[in-house]
């Protein structure tokens, strides 16, 4: 690997297949879940069992590793699983640090799973970094950042919160999801570890649900051994199909997001200015509350979701989306093909988001139809 290498080039480079005599120069797909043993007892091909290493995964975890200009890369079968893994690294008693605004089921998973595995936390508004020190305790080993945050795109300093992570003996590892190496990058601020689900960007095509964990030449040695431990006993794996699929989407990374992230910004600034509504949830406009914080944390752009509030009701903002035909109405994010979704009505009775929140997922469709959309919506 050149480290200075392009990220184009090195999207290519890294995901090429090995050779195999064959040279095909697409990857192959290898649904083995068992490799031949040689008559000593050993595995030529140091592959053994697919749970434990495969070489569609193998080469997935490779190529994520040099993208993120990290050191080692663990693929898993979701994000959820990648996040439950890093929570399952930590001990009872221990204590974490998380986002008040944050994906959901991170906040369920802490609540309804890890409570009975002894762990303790606190929801932090993460941009008040005064808040996330006080909220530090002697216990505190995790402190855990999305940045932009889910549903209000509120942005965190994350090379502060690394650093106060630290003071205290703990660890700091950052959900990418909504900006992936290209935008930000979160080991070079101190973080850790950087979390993925890879079901987004890196697929690309809403056809893949697959994570992964990240880890740099700073990162503790024990911390990394127990993740590698974990995914192979939890099992929590990527098939190799998945693994291909999105070791294939990594090629294309680049392109689809820089179009996306050029949509959002044109949409951002159209909604912004039109009357019926109340406010826009973008890092990249100037009215956006850490604008100048995320211009220098993610130099090329700060992502392609944003959320708009209509300042109406739940009834006005999904009868809104109903009127919509470029957006399909889903939950998820990051694909070619643009989402919106009304949160609040997905999340159940105990979320916080408001009721007149609608999320867009930028896709890679011609700006000039996609604000046309939002026009006739609004009316
Ligand atoms: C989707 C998502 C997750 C969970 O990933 P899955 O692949 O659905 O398990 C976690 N964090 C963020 C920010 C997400 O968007």
């Amino acid at each position: 690997m050149t480290e200075k290498a392009h990220f184009e080039t090195l999207a290519i480079q890294a995901t090429e297949p090995k050779d195999d005599g064959t040279g095909a120069v697409a990857n192959a797909i290898h649904p083995s879940t068992t490799f031949r043993r040689e008559a000593d007892g050993s595995f030529a091909s140091g592959f053994i069992y697919s749970r434990k290493h495969n070489p569609n995964r193998q080469l997935l975890e490779s190529a994520m590793a040099q993208i993120e200009g990290g050191s080692r890369a663990f693929a898993f079968a979701s994000g959820m699983a990648a996040i439950n893994t890093v929570l399952q690294s930590l001990q009872s008693g221990d204590h974490v640090i998380v986002p008040d605004d944050a994906y959901y089921e991170l906040r369920r998973t802490m609540g309804e799973l890890f409570i009975n595995w002894g762990l303790s936390h606190d929801q932090v508004d993460m941009t008040d970094l005064a808040a996330v020190k006080a909220a530090l305790r002697p216990n505190t080993r995790l402190v855990w950042i999305e940045s932009p945050s889910n549903p209000l795109l509120k942005v965190t300093d994350i090379q502060a919160v690394a650093d106060l992570a630290h003071g205290h003996d703990a660890l700091c590892v950052v959900d990418n999801t909504w900006c992936t190496p290209l935008l930000q990058r979160p080991l070079e601020l101190g973080a850790d570890a950087v979390m993925y689900s890879t079901t987004k960007y890196f697929g690309g095509h809403s056809d893949s649900l697959s994570g992964a964990l990240v880890v740099g030449a700073n990162t503790p040695e024990d911390f990394v051994a127990r993740l590698a431990n974990i995914q192979n006993l939890s099992g929590a794996v990527p098939s190799a199909f998945d693994s291909w699929l999105i070791t294939r989407g990594i090629k294309t990374l680049k392109l689809r997001l820089e179009q996306q992230v050029r949509n959002a910004q044109q949409l951002a600034t159209f909604l912004a200015a039109h009357p019926a509504v109340k406010q826009v949830h973008f890092p990249d406009l100037p009215s956006h509350p850490q604008h100048a914080l995320a211009q220098r944390q993610m130099p090329a752009g700060c992502g392609a979701m944003l959320s708009v509030q209509l300042g109406q009701g739940q009834t006005e903002a999904l009868a809104l989306i109903s009127r919509m035909h470029c957006f399909t109405p889903a939950t998820s994010l990051g694909g070619v093909e643009s989402l919106v979704e009304h949160r609040r009505s997905v999340e159940g009775p105990a979320s916080t988001t408001p009721a007149d929140l609608i999320r867009i997922s930028v896709g890679i469709e011609h700006i000039d139809d996609l604000i046309a959309d939002w026009q006739q919506a609004l009316g």
